[in-house]
């Protein structure tokens, strides 16, 4: 009786133990799929969630915990990371370079936003700041900045001021899209296909009206802001933009078309993000197009 406990304990044991390395071989499987995009929890620490990055990384880095909701936000930097990618892929001719800067909102009070001078195309969970959404806006408000100084002024927006790097210039932008844009995810690229129009004379009166029906089911109705310096004074042009925009038309607008600048696609999600760059451009390299027969014949489907 006592060697068929022994024997029975034993096959239980080699049970338990061929399914911890099964368990663990499909979560190492798992990992090593989606280990591109998706920042683990290795460690929990007074300074927070110590994130392990995909091993091509080579770094480590801590992201503070938002009021026992770490997994919301893990999952949030993991999209952002992969929405800023996808937008910054050398393909797509949104940007070159360090242009373009992406953002997503934490809750009420802050949202990550990309660091300045770090290359979209090469995104990683520790290439955003964390800031403080209420400092961010007081800087549109406030007294008048040059580029310089707003740039200074933005580095102390930081939630963590020992954090490495400075927050984009245009986070500001960011900022009133989050919030009086009412969006969850922004995209800032500069496409060629819409600068080219944008960068034009008569930009304003091109993109006056829609040219197809998914244009506008995808898009709404664009927003042209007039030009604005980096920095102060093209948050204020979004400011207003975003302001007359809600007040006419009762609901905010999913793309902004900056002047002599470029797009900012503002979303729900960073799919939606995506869609309307996406739409805006193929807009655009048609709407260029139409000036070879005439010109555009818009409709209105609004
Ligand atoms: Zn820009």
């Amino acid at each position: 009786m006592s060697l068929f406990i022994i024997i029975l304990s034993h096959m239980l044991l080699v049970k338990h133990v061929f399914s911890a390395a099964l368990l663990e071989a499909g979560e190492d499987s798992r990992r090593g799929q989606d280990s591109l995009e998706t920042p683990r929890i290795s460690a929990r620490s007074a300074e927070g969630l110590l994130l392990a990055l995909p091993p091509a990384c080579g770094t480590l880095a801590y992201i503070e915990e938002d009021n026992g909701i770490h997994g919301g936000t893990l999952k949030r930097i993991a999209q952002l990371v992969q929405m800023t990618k996808t937008l910054g892929s050398p393909q797509r001719d949104y940007v070159i370079l360090s242009e373009g800067n992406t953002s997503a909102k934490i809750d009420s009070r802050s949202f990550w936003v990309k660091a300045s001078g770090s290359r979209m195309a090469h995104a990683r969970s520790d290439g955003f700041l964390k800031v403080d959404t209420t400092k961010v806006l007081d800087l549109v408000d406030g007294p008048d900045l040059k580029e310089a100084e707003m740039g200074l002024r933005l580095a102390e927006t930081k939630v963590d001021l020992e954090a490495p790097g400075s927050p984009s210039i245009e986070t500001a932008m960011h900022a009133l899209c989050l919030t009086t844009g009412g969006a969850s995810f922004v995209g800032h690229t500069h496409p060629t296909a819409i600068n080219a129009i944008l960068c034009a004379r008569d930009a304003a009166s091109a993109f006056a009206n829609s040219l197809f029906p998914a244009e506008s089911l995808v898009c709404g109705t664009p927003v042209f802001v007039p030009y604005g310096g980096p920095g102060q004074a093209l948050a204020r042009a979004v400011r207003d933009s975003l302001e007359t925009a809600l007040r006419e038309r009762g609901e905010s607008p999913r793309a902004l078309l900056l002047q002599n600048h470029g797009l900012v696609a503002l979303g729900e999600s960073p799919q939606q993000v995506l869609d309307i760059t996406e739409m805006m451009v193929k807009t655009a390299r048609i709407l260029v197009q139409t000036y070879a027969l005439g010109g555009p014949r818009f409709i209105d489907y609004r």
